[in-house]
């Protein structure tokens, strides 16, 4: 299958200008200049002309909850499976998915089914082994056994501290899973990431500092997420990343969240930068399908709203239009960092060699005209003007 991708204003996420992308199968195979000859010529080539548009990496999303997430206010609010239709729009090419606070009725067993589902759609699906609370559900026995015999699993997670939902587990817990994971990452050729739920209770990442403290395991094993939910733990995060460690900030959000003082993703990201933090450091996750709820002051459940997907794309869009960070340095914050904190190396950038996952944007506004996984294309925005793609010149 060779498609030849033509007149892409590329963001790679540095900016290539005008350039022309072929693409063998499910991968990159050559970036053509304006001046380059087109190979139009080959036989069983398919040309499609982008018309200038901005092409960015296929952004990567390392949180979604694509089984559901929870339910804290009985089964009657279980958060809903994230469906195939509402990911191939949402401009999000590689998810990684993990269980959330109900690890009883929802298994590793079924998100790897979910996960499998999604690839079958043409994504790019990942998941984490084990569970919020410890000692972490798996699918083969242990954590170190999943993420070496079973090619989806990249990592353990989103295992939960400072949080009342949390199995509030010990420094000792928390180092023994890590090296269990690191180690069997080493094995597989994989990341063997630590993704970390953080809850808003006040020792916020201090046992991650301990964690590394007293273990030779680095800062970077460990990937925070939730770091804007308060403005006291985004203040700790920042302090996390000019330690050595990596944070991750959510997208999804509810008025309650940000009335409760949620600093909102893309501030967060501007914010961050701005106080000079290394951007390699950063990234941002949906939290899709989570559950978002909220409680009164005794614990009490007052209600809550499944996380979105789409969010991801969104926020990406207020960091550049709202923010005024350049495009190419906003895009790495949802695909760049976070595919090199999973050891995702095909993805997360555009070049020879690479995954062929990209989001290509409309002429005018902040929306999607196409989106591209694996050399495919799995979406088209509706109600497009007719004549400007399929054709050859
Ligand atoms: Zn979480």
């Amino acid at each position: 299958m060779l498609t030849l991708l033509k007149n892409a204003t590329l963001f790679a996420p540095e900016p290539m200008g005008l350039r022309h992308l072929l693409v063998a199968d499910t991968r990159i195979a050559a970036i053509l200049g304006p001046e380059d000859p087109l190979p139009t010529a080959w036989p069983g080539l398919a040309t499609v002309d982008l018309g200038g548009r901005r092409v960015l990496p296929g952004l990567v999303d390392p949180l979604v909850h694509m089984t559901g997430g929870g339910g804290e206010g009985g089964f009657g609010t279980r958060t809903p499976e994230l469906t195939l239709a509402d990911a191939v729009g949402s401009g999000v090419t590689t998810l990684v998915g993990a269980l959330g606070t109900d690890a009883l009725t929802r298994t590793p067993a079924s998100l790897l089914g979910k996960a499998r589902e999604l690839v079958a759609g043409g994504l790019t699906c990942l998941a984490y082994t084990g569970s919020y609370q410890l000692p972490a559900v798996t699918l083969t026995g242990s954590i170190g056994s999943d993420i070496v015999h079973i090619a989806e699993f990249i990592g353990v997670g989103e295992i939960a501290i400072s949080d009342h939902r949390g199995s509030q587990p010990t420094v000792q817990e928390l180092a023994r899973l890590a090296s269990e994971a690191r180690t069997a990452g080493m094995i597989a050729g994989k990341s063997g990431i630590v993704f970390i739920h953080t809850g808003d209770a006040p020792g916020g990442l201090e046992i991650l500092r301990e964690v590394a403290r007293t273990t030779a395991l680095p800062l970077a094993q460990f990937l925070p997420t939730h770091i804007n939910r308060t403005a006291q733990l985004f203040e700790d995060g920042l302090r996390f990343a000019r330690e050595g460690g990596r944070i991750d900030v959510t997208t999804s959000t509810t008025p309650e969240l940000l009335a409760a003082g949620e600093v909102p993703a893309s501030e967060a990201m501007a914010r961050a930068l701005h106080a000079r933090v290394d951007p390699t450091r950063l990234s941002m996750s949906s939290d899709a399908n989570a559950s978002l709820p909220h409680f009164d002051k005794d614990g009490r459940f007052l209600g809550l709203a499944p996380g979105r997907l789409a969010s991801l794309f969104e926020a990406l869009g207020e960091c550049v239009n709202d923010h005024g960070i350049a495009l190419e340095r906003a895009v790495p914050l949802a695909s760049t960092h976070a595919a090199d904190a999973l050891g995702l190396a095909a993805k997360g950038r555009l070049a020879v060699g690479q995954d062929a996952d990209l989001v290509v944007l409309t002429e005018t506004g902040w929306a999607i005209d196409q989106v591209w996984s694996l050399g495919r294309q799995i979406h088209r925005r509706p109600h497009e003007t007719a004549g400007d793609s399929h054709h050859g010149h």
